[in-house]
């Protein structure tokens, strides 16, 4: 592979309407480069560009793509790349003479991205038929009559029915009711979590981390997982998209209201004219339906993580950890068999905390999952241990206090008696020996007094006022507490 072609089309009626939509020369451009630099052997090979702007997608006359063929009859190019096939020709009989003749016979291999077509991929496996039909489809749209369609769908949505591919994160379609969502339980508390780290003031980039960390399964790997299989190994999405939580992944599940309940259409729609073009709409166009399905999210959360998102996006300066407070404890509570982080995740019912709860992730996937304590009994045990050990209350601080200040006027004592009896010596009142003797005495006991000092200076330093149980001072004396069902196993202290 040496020479790639990379072909980009936008017709007249798109380039009007450039800033509503995003299919752009350079959005098509990224979206190729970003296929190419994945892979390998193409990100080796020379690239050049051709586009064709304000060529009506119905007519075959473009320059741009009249090059490019020109430049394949003369053996110059062994690559074609497209975003789609639509925006390579529009006339499906031709197109499939293309694909199924001439590029073969040059020895030119055809990928088109979103339609997942690599001719080095495909064998003679029926999928050339899959591809004319997508071509026919095309063809329809040129000729405006996807009209009946896009009706159709409309209508759909507009009774409530979930008629886009995939449901999102969290979500599964209902086996009675493909146009019904129901919470796909193994995942729904990932994205509970999602919204709770922002909340307490994660940045998208850490709340990636933390999931990245822990171990969180990703929206696309969820997907395969239900379907069973990689569906999309023939996709232009990286592979790291499958097992990497990025910030951007994060983002679309904050922003995404189907996770209250509400279900958003309307706002995108494929132009009718140059066939699958996307229009986005303006918020103001958008249709909702409230209460259509399960809220894994409440409205209430959802809201403050837009407002805290858009506050966030204003000042740059944005640090600190909010005041959105979780139990004291959490920070440090690990799973004493696996030794991942304890979540404790808030549960709300829309309107108030009705509390929290606990579970290690990592044993909840491998179905070692115990029941933990509840919290507060937690909260309660790390408060006992804390007072026993670390507490002395005002009336033990001051006797410790008082006893140290005695023990310095007995040295004061000690000191003053050596010097009377040094005194005594020297006057010839007592001998040489009966002095040392008294003399080592003295020290013996101030060389006593200094010890108690010393052990007093470690308990006033190490106590604390321990009053009420907050983050702050867990912090000051904890490391890690470990629990499992049966509760604290073992705490590491600082
Ligand atoms: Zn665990």
């Amino acid at each position: 592979m040496n020479n790639i072609a990379i072909y980009m089309r936008i017709s007249f009626s798109e380039r009007d309407r450039q800033k509503q939509t995003e299919e752009t020369i350079n959005s098509q451009r990224n979206i190729i480069k970003h296929f190419i630099f994945n892979d390998q052997e193409l990100k080796k090979a020379n690239i050049e560009e051709f586009v064709d702007e304000g060529y009506s997608g119905s007519t075959t006359s473009r320059p741009g793509l009249d090059m490019l063929l020109k430049k394949v009859r003369g053996q110059e190019i062994n690559c074609i790349i497209v975003k789609d096939m639509s925006r390579f020709m529009r006339n499906y009989i031709e197109m499939g003479d293309y694909l199924e003749n001439i590029f073969p016979f040059m020895g030119v291999r055809f990928i088109a991205i979103n339609d997942g077509y690599d001719s080095d991929k495909e064998g003679h496996n029926g999928t050339e038929l899959d591809i004319q039909f997508k071509n026919l489809l095309n063809d329809y749209y040129s000729r405006d009559i996807s009209e009946k369609m896009t009706t159709a769908l409309y209508t759909a949505r507009k009774q409530g029915k979930y008629t886009t591919g995939t449901p999102p994160y969290g979500y599964l379609k209902d086996p009675k009711n493909k146009y019904k969502l129901i919470i796909d339980e193994s995942v729904s508390d990932n994205v509970r979590y999602i919204f709770q780290l922002i909340l307490e003031g994660y940045t998208l980039n850490e709340t990636a981390k933390i999931l990245n960390d822990e171990g969180v399964i990703t929206a696309r790997a969820r997907r395969n997982q239900i379907k069973g299989y990689d569906s999309y190994s023939n996709r232009w999405f990286s592979t790291v998209e499958q097992t990497i939580w990025s910030h951007s992944m994060v983002r679309r599940i904050l922003k995404n209201e189907v996770y209250t309940g509400t279900m958003v259409f309307n706002k995108t729609s494929k132009s009718k004219l140059d066939g699958g073009s996307v229009t986005y709409h303006p918020k103001e166009e958008w249709e909702k339906i409230y209460n259509n399905h399960e809220a894994i999210i409440s409205k209430e959360t959802f809201d403050r993580v837009s407002e805290l998102l858009k506050s966030r996006h204003k000042n740059k300066f944005y640090g600190g950890k909010s005041k959105y407070k979780n139990s004291p404890i959490a920070p440090f509570v690990r799973c004493n068999k696996c030794g991942y982080k304890i979540r404790f995740l808030k549960s709300s019912n829309g309107k108030e905390l009705i509390g929290i709860n606990l579970y290690c992730y990592y044993c909840r996937m491998l179905d070692q999952e115990e029941k933990l304590h509840h919290y507060k009994d937690l909260e309660e045990d790390v408060f006992k241990i804390l007072k026993d050990r670390f507490h002395t209350d005002k009336a033990e601080k001051e006797r410790l206090l008082k006893e140290q200040k005695k023990l310095y006027d007995k040295n004061d004592e000690l000191l003053k008696k050596k010097r009377i009896e040094f005194e005594n010596y020297k006057f010839g009142k007592i001998s040489r020996e009966a002095f040392i003797g008294l003399k080592d005495q003295l020290e013996e006991s101030t060389e006593e007094n200094n010890k108690r000092i010393k052990v007093i200076d470690k308990e006033l330093k190490e106590s604390g006022t321990i009053e009420s149980l907050t983050e702050d001072v867990v912090a000051k004396y904890i490391k890690t507490i470990y629990i499992s069902g049966k509760g604290i196993e073992k705490i590491e202290y600082c």
